[in-house]
């Protein structure tokens, strides 16, 4: 069986800087782990609240996503009202975006989701 290592993008798993941190290589502070996901600050911020959630799974966006990942999303999607909850930011609001590919403005190539809050957000996005 062929083990695919592929990001999906020409560039390798063992060069993915999210899957570095996953790993460990890169320290950074977790905001959120679990066995399946982890939550990190976003490095440049465009919310007072920018967390990344993703999968410690390489998936490089959603278009390889595969029907066993199904529950990694939506746990996803609860780990994010979780992470609300737990910063206050629930009622007032929050954000996920999932950018897939470049012209949608996807830089990193390990699927990640943007959570947002902390300001009003503006519909629609840039
Ligand atoms: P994308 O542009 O939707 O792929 O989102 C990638 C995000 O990763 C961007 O908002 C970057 O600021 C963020 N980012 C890139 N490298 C790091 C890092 O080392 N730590 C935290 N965030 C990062």
């Amino acid at each position: 069986m062929r083990v695919r290592r592929d990001t999906g993008m020409g560039g390798r798993m063992e060069d993915c800087i999210f899957c570095k941190i996953i790993r460990g290589d890169i320290p950074v502070a977790r905001v959120y782990e679990d066995d399946l996901v982890i939550a990190i600050e976003d490095i440049a911020p465009v919310a007072p609240l920018h967390l990344l959630i993703m999968p410690k799974k390489h998936i490089a966006n959603s278009l390889d996503l595969q029907p066993e990942d199904d529950a990694l999303i939506g746990h996803i999607f609860r780990v994010a009202a979780t992470i609300a909850r737990e910063k206050g930011v629930a009622a007032d609001g929050f954000r996920i975006v999932n950018n897939n590919n470049a012209g949608a403005g996807q830089s990193v190539f390990h699927v990640h989701f943007h959570f947002l809050a902390g300001r009003h957000l503006t519909w629609p996005p840039g």
